[in-house]
């Protein structure tokens, strides 16, 4: 288990996180979100064992972290930085022996990445001969060659086509499966959701919102209505409990304060013509991020 325990961390007098607690269980996925400058990388960076917090702790199976664990930590970082001069083979034997692997054992599990990313004839080619999508794939395999207990994967996604990022889903998955703990960020929520029970949203390097993503919508009193057919927006936007009302293309949206709202809503909607359409959701995690987020900004 990863336990981070009151962690707080200070670069000279700017706070940038603020008492942060979570664990990771073997076999969980993690989500750590935020804005920008919330305190993300710099949480890695504890959790790597690479910053030791200012105050509180970070424990890996019950022990301070720190460079003692790297043969047990898989990590890709924001910033995409590979030796580029190299070739592919020359770089996963340099990552790999930094964690204590045989040679032999890197080239076999490297064989096996390349085929599954579909990249094998770029094992001889130097990194900057790569596209940028495989470059972060050769990121992704360095993070994973020593089959880690723990993946921390700093915005894996940004910049993937949708093809290579249900790979590297698929990948991450299978981690999950075998027990690895994850824990990433990506400012794709609506990702997110799909992909992770648990999640912390960072405010300035304070948790706003934590918990499981099933408890955080079901609190999140907030729902939304999607209608197709001939209604009148400014009728709906008068029903008290409405607060918005958008008018799209091919469907309006209308947000309303609570599920009891709905009843009203639904009993217009029923007066008017050709409706094909009438659906409450629940509101999507992007949505909560911006209200929550938004609205704690308007604060400060
Ligand atoms: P982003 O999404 O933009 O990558 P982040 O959530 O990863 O942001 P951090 O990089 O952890 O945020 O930064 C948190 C805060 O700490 C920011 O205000 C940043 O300017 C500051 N900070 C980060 N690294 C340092 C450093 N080495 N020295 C001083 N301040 C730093």
């Amino acid at each position: 288990m990863l336990e981070v325990k009151q962690a707080k961390m200070m670069y000279g007098d700017l706070v940038a996180v603020d008492h942060l607690s979570f664990n990771i269980k073997p076999g969980e996925i993690f989500g750590l979100l935020g804005t920008n400058g919330a305190g993300k990388t710099t949480t890695f960076r504890m959790i790597m064992g690479l910053l030791e917090p200012t105050e509180g702790e970070v424990l890996f199976e019950g022990q301070n972290i720190g460079y003692h664990n790297v043969n047990e930590i898989g990590y890709m970082i924001e910033e995409r930085s590979l030796l580029t001069k190299i070739t592919v083979k020359e770089l996963m034997l340099f990552f790999g022996q930094l964690k204590d692997m045989e040679p032999k054992v890197i080239l076999e599990r490297l064989d096996y990445w390349l085929n599954r990313f579909d990249i094998v004839s770029y094992k001889d080619k130097k990194i900057k001969e790569l596209s940028k999508g495989n470059q972060q794939k050769i990121q992704f395999i360095s993070a994973l060659i020593n089959n880690p207990k723990l993946l921390v994967l700093d915005e894996p996604f940004s910049g993937l086509d949708p093809i290579n990022t249900e790979l590297f889903v698929e990948v991450i998955r299978d981690f999950q499966e075998r027990g690895c703990m994850v824990v990433f960020s990506s400012h794709q929520l609506d990702h997110v959701e799909s992909f992770c029970e648990q999640i912390i949203i960072l405010e300035k390097g304070k948790a706003v919102i934590e918990g499981k993503v099933s408890d955080i919508k079901k609190d999140f009193k907030k729902h939304k209505i999607r209608i197709v057919g001939d209604v009148d927006t400014a009728l709906l936007s008068q029903i008290p409990g409405v607060y918005d009302v958008v008018n799209n293309a091919n469907e309006i949206i209308v947000r309303i304060e609570n599920e009891d709202v709905a009843a009203e809503v639904f009993a217009y909607v029923k007066t008017c013509n050709h409706i094909s359409k009438y659906d409450v959701e629940q509101a999507s995690l992007s949505e909560i991020f911006v209200e929550k987020v938004g609205r704690k900004n308007e604060e400060v």
